[in-house]
């Protein structure tokens, strides 16, 4: 059997209409088929490979610490060097209030985490999240989910979940004493890039500070310079109590965190109440690959970029069957009529060598999320190819 068919016949399926696409290698924006075809790729892994694939220097910090040790022991009981770094350079780019990083190895796994710290901290059990967020698989993650179709079918989930409109000041009233936290999407992903006001967030800020509710950002697709500010919070002026992140964190390998302040994130230490516990989380080997990341992306100044090249994608794809374009910074939706129409878009854009998808929560749009070193030369190319496509199907 060749891989495409043990891949159908051995691997658990996720969707009904996996890409099927085989790759050999990935370098840089491009991905390498098994069969010469040579893609650009528009996906980045959905927001992950931030800095492109396979990047020089995260390849020689995984090597580095190769040379080291894999793992030692469950996280928070030895003092592992890359470990360490890490939470420094995070906090580094953060506000002093977020000083205190527990890492993880995945967003769903970030999301428990903050879950779990927020109804710790205040005691409180009820939690507020937004109808379209996607927060993650597991239970806890998808039980603030705000998608019902998700949900239906795995009740009963976590009790004492209210969804509520994002981007909705008037629907922020539903915070109250009882409501242990808030968990946001600053930018919404798998609704299809949605994009709240800046006077959303100020407001929202307020009302947690005047109930005494934690406020989460779940930053997992949105950080990591996708938006053209390392942190997407950065555009809307407010701090939250909480922030979570994966993907774009490791730089092609699996780690997550989420990070808050030392004097909540104490509450966790405090025996006999089991805190949070992870074998892998903050893996040795994907934490020196999330430092060097960060290091990347601040040394070859690749958020500056974000806004410009944003901007060449909206000016060349312009096309009658274009209904519009939501973004913020590189993470984007190009809007079609249906997912009848986007579909053989996709099919020809990828026959001709550009790879793109579309969203959980919104399957007539096309997903633009290119890794964030994506040159002017390559997003004409790959327009051009879309554009193209359009034409084609
Ligand atoms: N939150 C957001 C905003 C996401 O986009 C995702 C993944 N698409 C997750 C959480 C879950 O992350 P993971 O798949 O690493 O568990």
């Amino acid at each position: 059997m060749n891989n495409r068919q043990l891949f159908l016949s051995h691997l658990a399926q996720t969707t009904d209409f996996p890409l099927l696409i085989e790759i050999e290698k990935a370098e840089g924006v491009y991905m390498y088929g098994a069969n010469g075809e040579k893609y650009i790729d528009l996906i980045s892994g959905i927001g992950v490979s931030n800095v492109g694939h396979r990047h020089p220097k995260i390849l020689a910090a995984i090597q580095e610490q190769l040379d080291k040790y894999l793992h030692l022991m469950v996280y928070g009981e030895y003092v592992q060097s890359p470990q360490a770094q890490l939470a420094k350079a995070l906090t580094d780019t953060l506000p002093s209030s977020l000083n205190n990083v527990y890492l993880v190895n995945s967003g769903s796994e970030a999301v428990e985490g903050a879950l779990k710290l927020a109804k710790r901290y205040t005691n409180r059990r009820e939690i507020i999240s937004c109808v379209n967020a996607y927060h993650g698989s597991s239970h806890g993650a998808l039980s603030i989910g705000g998608n019902e179709i998700f949900k239906r079918a795995y009740r009963p989930l976590l009790p004492g979940i209210r969804n509520i409109e994002f981007g909705s000041i008037a629907e922020l009233s539903h915070i109250n004493t009882q409501t242990a936290a808030i968990i946001l999407e600053t930018v919404q992903g798998e609704a299809g890039i949605r994009v709240a006001e800046s006077a959303y967030f100020q407001a929202l800020r307020k009302k947690c500070d005047e109930t005494g509710t934690l406020l989460i950002l779940d930053e997992i697709q949105a950080g990591f310079g996708r938006t053209g500010k390392f942190w997407a919070f950065e555009h809307y002026g407010i701090v939250p109590d909480i922030l979570v992140c994966a993907k774009g964190m490791g730089g092609g390998m699996p780690i997550g965190a989420f990070i808050s302040n030392q004097a909540v994130m104490a509450v966790f230490k405090n025996n006999p109440l089991l805190g949070h516990i992870t074998t892998f989380g903050g893996h040795p080997v994907s934490a020196a690959a999330s430092l060097a990341t960060i290091k990347v992306i601040l040394e070859e100044r690749l958020i500056e970029g974000v806004d410009k090249k944003a901007e060449l994608f909206k000016s060349l794809l312009i096309h009658p069957r274009i209904k519009g374009i939501r973004n913020k910074g590189l993470m984007m939706a190009v809007e079609f009529d249906s997912f009848d129409a986007l579909k053989p878009i996709i099919d020809h854009a990828i026959a001709n060598g550009v790879i793109t998808d579309w969203f959980l929560f919104c399957d007539d749009a096309m997903r633009i999320a290119p890794p964030l070193t994506i040159s002017n030369d390559q997003i004409k190319e790959a327009c051009d190819i879309i554009l193209h496509a359009i034409d084609q199907a």
